[in-house]
């Protein structure tokens, strides 16, 4: 996004032309910049050829995985309706990963029939695959390292409390499970939670993971999840790709020299190509004074936007509707009757009601968690592709919310 002529613009589009034409509460996202974020992952591991599985749980729309498509990449899906999803934007089964947690082994067969890549995070249903498929469908599994990675034990995902994955302690049992039941183990994964800062903590997980190749003599690939971190606000440190990339590509064409075979290095990063290439925009309904501060009440709020509340998040918000304004201090809250706020003490430039205001880094986990708590409507999605504005989701309408009602009799 830049500033041009006094108003904020994507590719020469303007944000407030956007409200125009689509209303608020919007997201938009900028396709360009989803596209850039790719290629310097890609860079980064330069004549490495990086496998990338995008995490489509962070923003799922059709659109957004057709994008990914045309990149030519695959896709993480955590779901069978997220498969269900990827294969309408054109994904081919064998290009999704299936990285369930938890679910019943129902869901596992499912995958199977599909066609999909399964990724198996415990030992129970990686028994009940053996009894079933022997080794007539290969298999990922999930590993847990017990490493504390990632912002906080919410977004974490692989320290020693945490549901996910098999332990690297039950090794010698997962082995023989795999033994006794002749399963072909094509892949070892670990994704150990979001917002992992620097190469060192994935130079960790890589050694424990290398160390645990050796006993799995048929590997494909090693996936090493993702954890990329964006900044969220200025100065913000975030991942240094490159610095990764030649660490951990070193130390990968180290370990596939000992293993005796070139295997494929994958990635999954959700947060790392959508976060910064989204843009919530919502609309001030009332300017609020209080003994305390000056609220902006805007036309949104958890229901939308749940981060900063579920997460403590920080979002950057910004006036689009009044770049040049005097700078004034505001805590902007939504609408719905909890207490929602996007941000407490932040400078804007001064807001009238009726303004437009864009939070930052809505991409991931924006809309895909999104609901209809106070009876709302979710709101529209649009890309911005090629210089041009696209409706990529329509706003819901009363229909959507009464859909499933059943109204009896009474
Ligand atoms: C959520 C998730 C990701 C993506 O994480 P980000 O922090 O968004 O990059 C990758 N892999 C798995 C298995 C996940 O559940």
């Amino acid at each position: 996004m830049e500033l041009k002529n006094n108003s904020y613009q994507i590719q020469g589009v303007k944000l407030l032309d956007v409200v125009k034409e689509f209303d608020s509460p919007v997201y938009v996202y900028d396709a360009d910049k989803i596209i850039t974020q790719l290629q310097s992952l890609k860079n980064a591991f330069s004549d490495r050829k990086i496998r990338i599985k995008y995490a489509a749980k962070a923003l799922t729309n059709i659109s957004i995985l057709k994008l990914m498509k045309q990149q030519g990449i695959g896709v993480d899906v955590v779901s069978i309706q997220e498969a269900q999803m990827a294969l309408k934007a054109g994904f081919k089964p064998q290009d999704i990963l299936f990285t369930p947690n938890c679910v019943s082994f129902d869901e596992i067969q499912e995958g199977v029939e599909m066609g999909l890549v399964i990724n198996i995070d415990n030992i129970s249903i990686l028994e009940q695959f053996g009894h079933k498929y022997h080794n007539k469908v290969p298999c990922c599994v999930r590993l847990n390292p017990h490493i504390m990675a990632g912002g906080n034990t919410k977004i974490s995902t692989g320290h020693v409390d945490s549901k996910f994955g098999i332990s690297i302690y039950q090794l010698p049992h997962l082995l023989r499970v795999v033994k006794t039941n002749n399963i072909e183990v094509v892949g070892l994964h670990m994704h150990t939670g979001s917002d992992i800062l620097d190469a060192e903590i994935f130079l960790k997980i890589a050694e424990i993971l290398f160390g645990v190749a050796r006993d799995f003599p048929n590997l494909q690939f090693i996936d090493f999840g993702s954890g990329f971190k964006v900044g969220y606000k200025q100065g913000d440190i975030t991942t240094n790709v490159y610095d990764l990339g030649v660490k951990l590509g070193k130390a990968f064409d180290t370990f596939c020299e000992s293993y005796g075979r070139k295997l494929e290095m994958w990635f999954e990063p959700g947060k790392y190509l959508v976060s910064e290439a989204g843009y919530f925009l919502v609309r001030s309904n009332v300017i609020k004074t209080t003994p305390a501060t000056v609220f902006v009440g805007v036309d949104s709020g958890m229901n939308h936007l749940m981060r900063p509340m579920m997460y403590d998040a920080y979002h950057e918000i910004m006036n689009v509707s009044n770049p040049k304004g005097t700078q004034r201090v505001y805590s902007i809250v939504g609408y719905i009757c909890e207490t929602d706020s996007f941000g407490w003490d932040r400078k804007l430039n001064e807001v009238r009601e009726g303004d437009i205001l864009a939070i930052k880094n809505a991409g991931a986990y924006g809309f895909s968690m999104a609901s209809n708590y106070n009876s709302r409507f979710r709101p529209a999605e649009v890309m911005i592709y090629k210089g041009k504005a696209h409706l990529i989701r329509e706003r819901e309408t009363m229909d959507d919310l009464l859909k499933n009602q059943v109204v009896i009799d009474l």
